[in-house]
This record gives structure tokens, C-alpha cells and sequence, in this order.
């Protein structure tokens, strides 16, 4: 199965990617994660890209897809694949249809998840996550059930994203409805959206994707 979480920032794609991996054992292509690693490496991408994710706006989509192509190439051809944050344009969607393609796969849906951009600002500047597992935390609406210790792997060192900033997620809010929201038409041609209200609480949410995976 091939899916795509699609959302703008703080909707909840990271969230609900990281349950799905964990319920059926899918793999999550998260570019930004894979950005973020490269930035951290100091690669050539990395060098390119910092700056760009520090002021909110699109890093190139030629970078993005390479990138996406050879995290797929890692997988094994029967794992599952959530797409968390990619495609983000027109032409990272057509792409992403060749480098599927070329792989022998298939988009199964597209997941939309809806929020009301009022909301979003709380959620990014209250965001977290463990500096060891990555899973990832709300200061208001998801902390750890043991104040400062991870859920998952009992880490006890949390870390901030630089572009968690009022600022910054206002621009990347700009980013999403200027060049990510127009892909939509493309997937709705093809009947394969499934829109999702991403203001429920989080674990209405995995119900409501639940349905649209097992459907
Ligand atoms: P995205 O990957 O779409 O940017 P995240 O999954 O990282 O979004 O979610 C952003 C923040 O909001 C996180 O801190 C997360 O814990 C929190 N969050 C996610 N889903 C919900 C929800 N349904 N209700 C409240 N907070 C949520
Ligand atoms: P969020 O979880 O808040 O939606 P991401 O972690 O997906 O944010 O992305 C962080 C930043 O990385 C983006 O603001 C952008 O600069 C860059 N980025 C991530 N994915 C893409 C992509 N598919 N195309 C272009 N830039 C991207
Ligand atoms: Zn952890």
C-alpha cells in the first residue's frame, strides 16, 4: 500500500504516519525528516537546503524527489509507504507518478487532512519531539505520561524544530496554500482522496484513517 498524508503544517501528518508505522509495520518518507538529517550531516543537499527551511519556504523539488526516490529504493518492494509531506507541488506530484511507476507501484489514497489554520501556530510552537526515537510530543496535547521521560524508548532529551516559530509557520501556512493545495484536483480526478477532519482529537483521527486503510 502507497499513501500520502497531506495537510498543511501541524495538521498531524507526522502523528499519524508514526501510528501507522507502528499498527502496520508501513514505512514513513517523511522529507522533511530527510531534509532535516541531511542539514544536520552537513551534506551538499544539506548546505542547500538550511537556509530555505529556516525561512519556511519550498526546498527545490528536484532535491526533494532524488531524495524520495532513493529512501524508496530502501525499502523492501512489499513494504507499505506513507508519503509525509511530499509531494508539496505540481511537479513533485508528476514525479512522484514516474517514480512509483518505475517500481512497479501504486497510490492507494491520498489523506487529507483538514484543519482550521487558526489552530495550527498553537500546535507548531507547542511542538516536540525525543531527541532519541523522534516520536513526537505537544506541550499542551500530547506529553509524556511520565514528565520528561519518552513513551516509547525512555529517552529523557526532547528537542525543538528552528522553524517552529510564529513566523516561519506563517510563510510555510503561505507555501501550502499557494503550491500545495493545487495538487488536490489532480489526486481528486482520480478518486483517490479520502478527506479526514484533522481538528478531531488525535486518536479520532487514526480511527478515521484506520476505516480508509482497511477499506
Ligand atoms: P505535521 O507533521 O503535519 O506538521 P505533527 O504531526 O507534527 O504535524 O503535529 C503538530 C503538533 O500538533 C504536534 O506537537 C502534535 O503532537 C500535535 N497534534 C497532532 N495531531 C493533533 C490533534 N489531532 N490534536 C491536537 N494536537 C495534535
Ligand atoms: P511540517 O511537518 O511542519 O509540515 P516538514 O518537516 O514536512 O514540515 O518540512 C519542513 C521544511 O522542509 C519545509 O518548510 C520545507 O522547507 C522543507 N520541505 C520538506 N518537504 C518538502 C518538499 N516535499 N518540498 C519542498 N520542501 C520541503
Ligand atoms: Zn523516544
Amino acid at each position: 500500500m502507497n499513501i500520502i498524508l497531506l495537510g498543511p503544517p501541524g495538521a498531524g501528518k507526522g502523528t499519524q504516519a508514526q501510528r501507522l508505522v507502528e499498527r502496520h509495520g508501513m514505512r514513513q518518507l517523511s522529507t522533511g525528516d530527510m531534509l532535516r538529517a541531511a542539514v544536520k550531516a552537513g551534506t551538499p543537499v544539506g548546505l542547500q537546503a538550511k537556509a530555505v527551511m529556516e525561512r519556511g519556504e519550498l526546498v527545490s523539488d528536484e532535491i526533494v524527489s532524488a531524495l524520495i526516490g532513493e529512501e524508496l529504493d530502501s525499502l523492501g518492494p512489499d513494504a507499505g509507504a506513507i508519503f509525509d509531506g511530499y509531494p508539496r507541488t505540481a511537479a513533485q506530484a508528476e514525479s512522484l507518478d514516474a517514480i512509483l511507476a518505475d517500481r512497479g507501484r501504486k497510490l492507494d489514497h491520498v489523506i487529507e487532512l483538514g484543519v482550521d489554520e487558526d489552530a495550527l501556530v498553537d500546535r507548531i510552537t507547542g511542538r516536540f519531539t525525543c531527541a532519541s526515537c523522534g516520536k513526537g510530543y505537544h506541550d499542551r496535547f500530547e506529553q509524556p505520561r511520565e514528565p520528561g521521560v519518552c513513551d516509547r524508548c525512555g529517552g529523557t532529551e526532547f528537542k525543538r524544530r528552528p522553524d517552529d516559530n510564529e513566523e516561519t509557520v506563517r510563510t510555510r501556512m503561505a507555501e501550502y496554500r499557494a503550491k500545495t493545495a493545487p495538487i488536490l484536483p489532480i489526486y481528486d480526478a482520480r478518486g483517490i482522496v479520502a478527506r479526514v477532519n484533522g481538528m478531531a482529537a488525535m486518536d479520532d483521527v487514526t480511527a478515521a484513517i484506520e476505516k480508509i486503510v482497511a477499506a
